[in-house]
């Protein structure tokens, strides 16, 4: 199936080619939510190659240690759209709430609880970690 989403403003839309609804996930950590202004960010992992992008883009690099966040925003309103990371080749983070059919999205992890806004609860059956999750541990989650 194709999905598609974009910015607040609409200048920037993408379509993904994806078998079924994205792997979503939720990230409670500073950063997130610092960035986003809100309890916390959730995020679709997407094959990159899968991902195509129409409008005016602004890439921002945010270098950490020997790795590189590369984030895309959209020049006209901001909203950040999605990121690539060198540390992971391929694999794209789409802001799941920039999909147009966000609305069915089922999150399938937490990541970061210790950092989670204690309002926020987190249903028992949910995995959940209180900081970066093993990959191995958090891609299982992730496919249910
Ligand atoms: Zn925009
Ligand atoms: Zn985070």
């Amino acid at each position: 199936m194709t999905l598609t989403g974009g910015c607040r403003c609409g200048a920037v839309r993408y379509e993904l080619a994806l078998e079924e609804l994205p792997l979503v996930y939720a990230c409670h950590c500073h950063i997130c939510q610092r960035a986003s202004g809100s309890a916390f960010s959730v995020q679709a992992l997407v094959p990159e190659g899968g991902l195509t992008v129409t409008g005016p883009v602004v890439v921002h690099e945010i270098t950490t240690g020997d790795r590189m966040s590369i984030q895309r925003f959209c020049e006209i309103c901001r909203a950040r759209v999605y990121n690539t990371n060198t540390r992971r080749p391929g694999i794209a983070v789409v802001r799941a709430g920039t999909l147009d059919r966000s609305e069915e999205l089922v999150c399938r992890a937490h990541i970061y609880t210790d950092f989670r806004q204690r309002w926020v609860t987190i249903p028992d059956d949910v995995p959940q970690w209180p900081d970066a999750a093993p990959v191995a541990e958090f891609l299982a989650a992730l496919k249910g």
